[in-house]
């Protein structure tokens, strides 16, 4: 499946100075590239760079300069380290001469509590030889002994990362595939009006092309305005529609009530969010209160699709819906919130085409672990135009018939 660059699995590379974490990722890719700063603890962003890494695939490395012993301790690097681990779905932790620092540490540690999986390299192995007992590593923690400097040859590293990537991350997935058997027709719906890109699709249409094909079915894309005149023409009955969110009951009124129809961000919403979060926080949007706060996160910070969407229309369909005065914030790309979380009431995250699952799953973590009600923008639109439960309908008999599955 096509990745945008931020989609791609994110491996952060972590190491005190001097581990010789530049040499380290030119001998990975095989490429003379530098995505590392040369001040070590005065950048305050992460450096990232896209890969191609062999026998992964595409990913985004992530400079992580600064989180060494010379860094300065407190507020700021707590912040950065949180923002790092939100981001990358691996890690890497750069060692030499047998040695762990308390920054080595307190990462370890940190990688544990937050689920990161992790990989040390004993680095600079031809200076001095990896001897386990001397670093007192626990015996559970992955360590590959290496040299980039000698040109050593990077597959064992590679292959050790592939070991511990998780699955949502680097393994292919399927948005639909599970819901459908070959040669089944999947009819999308998609609106080319002004707010559609000049001359392409959109990145999760062009993702459900491209998995409709991977599974052997068919797939067919019309216009809102064509589909009436031809389903009736051909007579074919799709086994599956999905349309664009903002237009979810036009599609309603005009696709006949036993064909299965979602939008592209309930299947966005299942693929990467938090779906279980979505179903229990979507229908809450009834409980809303006059004078409520409503975060709308939006996962990219330039320009994006969505921008009428999250800012215009989804607050004005919410607002209608219920009856009441809201007040909606937008927050675009990863940025810190800017009031605590529990000052909202409800959460709404847009469908997060150009981030990795567990970015999504992250940036939510918050407001679920606060009990604040969570949805997603194409989920939160099929509620409040009155199609919610069709809309989730195929996803929910999927979900049904997996845990019958476990039971039996
Ligand atoms: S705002 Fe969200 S859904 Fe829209 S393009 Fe960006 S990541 Fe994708």
């Amino acid at each position: 499946m096509t990745r945008g660059r931020e989609a791609r699995p994110h491996i952060g590379i972590f190491g005190r100075t001097n581990v010789g974490k530049s040499s380290f990722i030119n001998t990975i890719t095989g490429q003379d590239i530098s995505i590392v700063s040369d001040l070590a603890g005065t950048t305050t962003d992460p450096v990232k760079k896209s890969v191609e890494l062999l026998g992964i695939g595409p990913v985004v490395l992530v400079d992580t300069a600064g989180f060494d012993d010379r860094s300065p301790l407190g507020k700021r690097r707590i912040k950065r380290t949180r923002e790092v681990f939100d981001i990358i779905d691996v890690a890497i932790l750069l060692i030499t001469d047998n040695r762990l620092s308390d920054t080595d540490r307190h990462l370890m540690a940190a990688f544990q509590s937050e689920a990161v999986p992790f990989l040390i390299v004993h680095n600079k192995s031809d200076v001095i030889p990896w001897e386990h007992d001397a670093a007192r590593i626990p015996a559970d923690v992955g360590v590959v002994d290496f040299s980039s400097i000698s040109g050593q040859d990077p597959r064992p590293v590679l292959r050790a990362l592939e070991d511990i990537v998780p699955a949502s991350a680097f393994k292919k997935q399927t948005l639909i595939g599970d819901l459908l058997s070959g040669g089944d027709i999947v009819l999308m719906i998609v609106p080319i009006d002004l707010e559609a890109p000049e001359g392409r699709l959109i990145l999760p249409q062009v993702q459900a092309i491209r998995d409709i094909l991977d599974n052997d079915a068919v797939a067919i894309t019309l216009k809102e305005g064509e589909v009436a005149a031809f389903l009736k023409k051909t007579g074919i009955r799709p086994q599956l529609v999905i349309t664009d969110s903002s237009i979810f009951r036009e599609a309603d009124a005009v696709i006949p009530k036993d064909i299965p129809l979602t939008g592209f961000s309930v299947v966005l919403a299942r693929f990467k969010g938090d779906f279980e979060a979505y179903l229990a926080g979507t229908p809450q949007i009834a409980d809303l209160q006059d004078g409520d706060r409503i975060l709308m996160l939006e996962s990219c910070s330039h320009q994006t699709s969505c921008e009428d969407i999250g800012r215009v229309k989804i607050p004005r369909w919410i607002s209608r819906f219920t009856g009441k005065r809201l007040h909606f914030e937008v927050v675009a790309g990863l940025d810190t919130l800017p009031q605590a979380i529990t000052d909202y009431a409800l959460v709404v995250q847009c469908g997060g085409c150009m981030i990795t699952p567990r970015q999504v799953r992250n940036r939510l973590k918050p407001a679920i672990q606060a009990g604040i009600p969570v949805s997603n923008y194409g989920m939160a639109i099929a509620y409040v135009q009155g199609v919610y439960d069709r809309a989730v309908a195929p996803f929910m008999k999927k979900r049904q018939a997996q845990s019958v599955k476990l039971k039996g």
